[in-house]
């Protein structure tokens, strides 16, 4: 089949890319001039594991094209899929449509009678009905999007489950056809109306979002009741209904999804007069632990970080991924440099887009080099290869051996063994 995907950044490069493998002859559209010129060289504007060998394949081949020009997309098929941003509006929770509603615009003006307009970006509920109602020369759908950074193109070749959000047979046909070897391969499809395509996701994110917070708040009470929340969660992940997943207690979630989603989705509610105020709660707990590191590294640092030498180890949202969008790492980090502190950032990918954010921080092109003369440690993503770091060797590195870790993955025994002061949030010791 021919397809369009609209808005090609993280999520969209990869549903091009990925519609490319399944056999379909691929447009990719952009009104960002240098992101069109970067993918059709064959060249990822971010990182995504496997992506770039994708984009190469397809492109050399011919399946996979990419444009700036909304008429030759129009004129190019009839299936067309908007993965455009939906970040958060400025001074408010709820979400920015402005470039859902300009590409819709844009591919209604130049579809064919016979087009779908597939909509896979996140959005309030509510919006792909009105939008289906303003473009009535072509039918509108939903087919929210579940891909996690870091795993996109596996999570899009071989999803947990597909959603259809559909208002006739034809387009749940056309989406089957769409989809068919991942079908084939036994993927679970859920066709829904319009609202409930929009809420799946919505209400997924939430979940998610929730389950984190929930862990996180039960850290905070381990902090002052002396408990262990690894253990804890350890405890009741046994329970099947609880399960192990998303009960890691540690500095939160961030990033270009969760945080502006649960907004939008109480912003959304409020406006339709329901109230999920639980998710500003959950969204306040995540916000908490950022200031509990910020509170943490003072501590260390016998009470003011002014002048202190911290090394953050991490900045992309989580790893795997350069995106740095509502990153907790960096908040940290920003927010320790105000205080006084010199702080020296490193991160495997993510440098360049801190770089651009963060002109002020200080950049170390390994995690050797950012340790070295160090008052503080602070472990923020959850990058492996943070993991291999020996705490004897880095010892003889730092100023100061006193470490924080924000995700609650090092091996607390072996660095308190090699004379580190060791800090896991809603730990013992960690208050
Ligand atoms: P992004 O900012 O990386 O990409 C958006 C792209 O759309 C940009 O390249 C931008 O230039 C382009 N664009 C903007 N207006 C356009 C227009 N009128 N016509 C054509 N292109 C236009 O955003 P993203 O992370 O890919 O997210 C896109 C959507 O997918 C959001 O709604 C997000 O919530 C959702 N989503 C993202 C992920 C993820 O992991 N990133 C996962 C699931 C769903």
């Amino acid at each position: 089949m021919r397809l369009t995907v609209i808005g090609t950044g993280y999520l969209g490069a990869t549903h091009a890319a990925c519609m490319a493998e399944l056999g379909h002859e691929v447009l990719g559209v952009d009104v960002d001039p240098d992101k069109v010129a970067a993918l059709r060289a064959g060249r990822v504007p971010f990182h995504e594991p496997g992506l770039p060998e994708l984009i190469a394949q397809h492109t050399a081949s011919g399946r996979l094209r990419f444009t700036g020009d909304y008429e030759e997309a129009g004129a190019f098929a009839d299936v067309h899929f908007v993965c455009v941003g939906t970040p958060q509006l400025k001074g408010s929770e709820g979400a920015d449509l402005t470039y859902v509603d300009a590409a819709f615009a844009a591919i209604a003006e130049h579809a064919g009678p016979d087009a779908l307009l597939v909509g896979k970006s996140t959005v309030p509920v509510g919006t792909a009905g009105r939008l289906a109602d303003t473009h009535t020369g072509a039918e509108v759908a939903w087919n929210p999007e579940f891909l996690r950074e870091g795993f996109a193109v596996e999570d899009t070749l071989r999803p947990d489950r597909l959603v259809f959000g559909v208002r006739s047979k034809r387009a749940e046909t056309i989406l089957r056809a769409v989809y068919a070897p991942v079908l084939a391969a036994g993927t679970p499809l859920v066709t829904a109306d319009l609202p409930t395509a929009e809420l799946v996701k919505t209400a997924a994110n939430a979940f998610l979002a929730t389950k984190i917070s929930f862990i996180n708040a039960m850290a905070e009470m381990c902090e002052v009741a002396g408990g262990d929340v690894g253990v804890l969660a350890e405890a009741i992940g046994h329970d099947d209904r609880i399960g192990r997943k998303f009960l890691r207690a540690g500095i939160g979630f961030g990033g270009g999804c969760l945080p502006k989603d649960i907004r939008a989705f109480a912003h959304r509610a409020d406006e339709l007069g329901v109230s999920l105020a639980f998710l500003r709660e959950v969204d306040a707990i995540n916000m908490r632990r950022r200031d509990k590191v910020v509170e943490l590294a003072r501590e260390l640092c016998g009470g003011s970080v002014l002048g202190a030498r911290i090394a953050v180890l991490g900045a992309a949202f989580k790893p795997d991924s350069d995106d740095i969008r509502d990153s907790p790492a960096l908040n940290v980090a920003a927010r320790l440099r105000l205080d006084g502190a010199d702080v020296t950032v490193h991160d495997p990918e993510a440098m360049d887009n801190a770089r651009k954010v963060f002109p002020l921080l200080g950049y170390a092109l390994s995690a050797e080099e950012a340790l070295q003369r160090a008052d503080l440690v602070l472990h923020l993503t959850e990058w492996p290869q943070y993991r291999e770091i020996d705490p004897v060797r880095a010892r003889s590195t730092v100023s100061r051996p006193r470490i924080v870790d924000g995700r609650g993955v090092l091996d607390a025994d072996r660095w308190t063994a090699a004379g580190w002061q060791f800090r896991a949030l809603g730990r013992p010791g960690s208050v």
